[in-house]
């Protein structure tokens, strides 16, 4: 009797030649203080399994390697304290990071950054200049060149396989929790001197928005407003008090930042910010795809909306059908 066999297409001659190295973790530092996103990244390179060097960049980079002694579980800190790369332009940062990738006395098979703005910017352009795909916005670490990551606005998910040489990876900060940042090491430190591309593109200014509110990334409850409250001044006197009493950061939907009731810096969604905060709680906000891309991880999902069959109630864990204009100031006083 014979058996048939199949044979399997031969893999390409990069996997074959795959070995692993150590994986550089790109460090986002306001100041000295590490981002709550790097330390999501941090946890998703822990599972990776390689050693891990973080890099850190910019004139505070000396003083934010101290926070980085608190984490445990790294094994080197390079950095450069150039002040070109201060305001995180990707044309600046980019090819440095390429170059320390490429470096064999760095023995780097990985590479990975938070998929932040930062992250989405400098990603494709080191995958470019390395001629290898990035696998961005992952969720899930399956093995160390195995990832899960959401596709067509979080509908669906895939499972991909880097073959890659050089593995290029951007973290979903939401979907890792952060790395405690208590322990107390001496990881050795590396200053690296690196030399600085010029670029045609020059840091001129920045108008950020200052606010004591815990940030809508990292914030454990966020109040997020939708068109149903019709104006401006409608958002600031129902979601900014209810979001006071919660002690929440504040999100909203793209029709509400495009009718300009509230920053474009605070739109959730699928060209916004994605969250999974432990409480998020939606106020007339129908519930489209997009907005929910950005926010159905959420472990309570709390909804007031007048139209019942609104799809937000398919997400909400706790629904309130009503009209928003009496239920909010209700609960805002039940919370207070
Ligand atoms: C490519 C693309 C990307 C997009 N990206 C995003 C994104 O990142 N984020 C995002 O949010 N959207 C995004 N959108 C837009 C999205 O499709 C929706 O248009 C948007 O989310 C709707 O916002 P909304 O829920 O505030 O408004 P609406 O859909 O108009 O819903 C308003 C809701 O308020 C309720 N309501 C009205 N009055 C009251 C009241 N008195 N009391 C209680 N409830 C009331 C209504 O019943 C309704 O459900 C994107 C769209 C596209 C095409």
């Amino acid at each position: 009797m014979f058996r048939s066999i199949r044979l399997q297409p031969l893999r390409s001659f990069k996997s074959y030649s795959q070995r692993f190295g150590s994986t550089l973790a790109f460090i986002e530092a306001q100041g000295d203080s590490i981002s709550s996103a790097s330390l999501s990244s941090l946890n998703a390179a822990k599972q990776i399994g390689n050693p891990i060097i973080a890099i850190l960049l910019g004139s505070s980079a000396k003083s934010a390697a101290e926070n980085l002694q608190k984490i445990d579980g790294l094994d080197k800190i390079l950095l450069a304290s150039n002040n070109e790369f201060d305001h995180n332009l990707p044309e600046y940062l980019s090819p440095v990071l390429t170059k320390l990738i490429q470096d064999e006395s760095k023995d780097i098979s990985h590479f990975i950054t938070p998929a932040t703005a930062v992250g989405k910017n400098i990603l494709p352009r080191i995958g470019a200049l390395l001629d290898s795909q990035p696998v961005s916005d992952i969720i899930k670490v399956q093995d160390s060149t195995t990832f899960v990551r959401p596709i067509y606005a979080g509908n669906a998910l895939t499972t991909v396989k880097s073959l890659d040489s050089k593995v290029l990876i951007s973290a979903r900060p939401s979907a890792f929790d952060p790395v405690q940042a208590s322990g107390s090491n001496s990881y050795p430190i590396e200053e690296l001197t690196p030399e600085v591309e010029s670029s045609s593109v020059e840091w001129v200014s920045e108008n950020l928005v200052k606010s004591e509110r815990p940030d809508l990334s990292s914030a454990k409850s966020v109040v997020a407003g939708g068109r149903g409250l019709k104006s401006k001044e409608n958002f600031d006197q129902l979601i900014t008090p209810l979001a006071d009493a919660l002690g929440a950061g504040i999100g909203a939907t793209r029709a509400a930042v495009d009718s300009g009731f509230t920053d474009n810096s605070l739109q959730v969604g699928q060209t916004g910010k994605v969250v999974a905060p432990d409480l998020y709680v939606a106020v007339g906000v129908s519930g489209a795809i997009q907005h929910l891309a950005g926010m159905k991880d959420s472990k309570t999902i709390v909804a007031i909306n007048k139209d019942e069959e609104a799809p937000i109630f398919n997400v909400a864990d706790i629904g309130l059908v009503g009209d928003l204009f009496e239920v909010v100031p209700e609960l805002t006083e039940k919370v207070k």
